[in-house]
């Protein structure tokens, strides 16, 4: 897409700190960093969220990020890391074309991570039927 920004850093007419790509998929450096080494895996065609990705390109992207999170843990000294993807504005994506968030962690970083509460028995019970009725095999 012409005026989507990760295009344009995919096929190189923007510029930034790249490193990886395999020709399939390109990691580049977050430029508002979480902490200092935060990377962005990020496949080459545009495909807005996880779910308009076709099945075969997931699992490729399994196997950069794989990759990508080791040379991240190790290039940055980092104890441990987050993965995350943000699909649809509703969950923070403000770029549409799909991409993984690696952030490296390191004890007492003072970031937050997700807090969960309490749920009712009945809700859990009643969201998982609402889920399992969508199973497609
Ligand atoms: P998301 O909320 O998952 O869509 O996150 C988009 C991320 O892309 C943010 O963390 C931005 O800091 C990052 N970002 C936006 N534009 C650029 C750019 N030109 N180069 C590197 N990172 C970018
Ligand atoms: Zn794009």
């Amino acid at each position: 897409m012409d005026d989507c920004v990760f295009c344009r850093i995919a096929k190189g007419e923007l510029p930034c700190e790249k490193v990886y790509d395999d020709g399939k998929f390109v990691a580049f450096l977050d430029i508002s960093p979480v902490n200092l080494g935060h990377t962005l895996v990020v496949p080459k065609e545009h495909y807005e969220t996880l779910l308009d990705m076709p099945a075969d390109l997931v699992a490729d992207m399994s196997q950069a990020l794989k990759l990508v999170a080791s040379m991240v843990k190790n290039g940055t000294k980092a104890e441990g890391f987050n993965l995350m993807m943000n699909n649809y504005e509703a969950a923070g994506q403000v770029v549409p074309h799909a991409h993984m968030h690696i952030v490296p962690r390191f004890k007492g970083d003072g970031l937050k991570n997700w807090q969960g509460k309490k749920a009712d028995k009945d809700d859990l019970s009643s969201v998982k039927e609402d889920i399992v009725s969508f199973m497609q095999i």
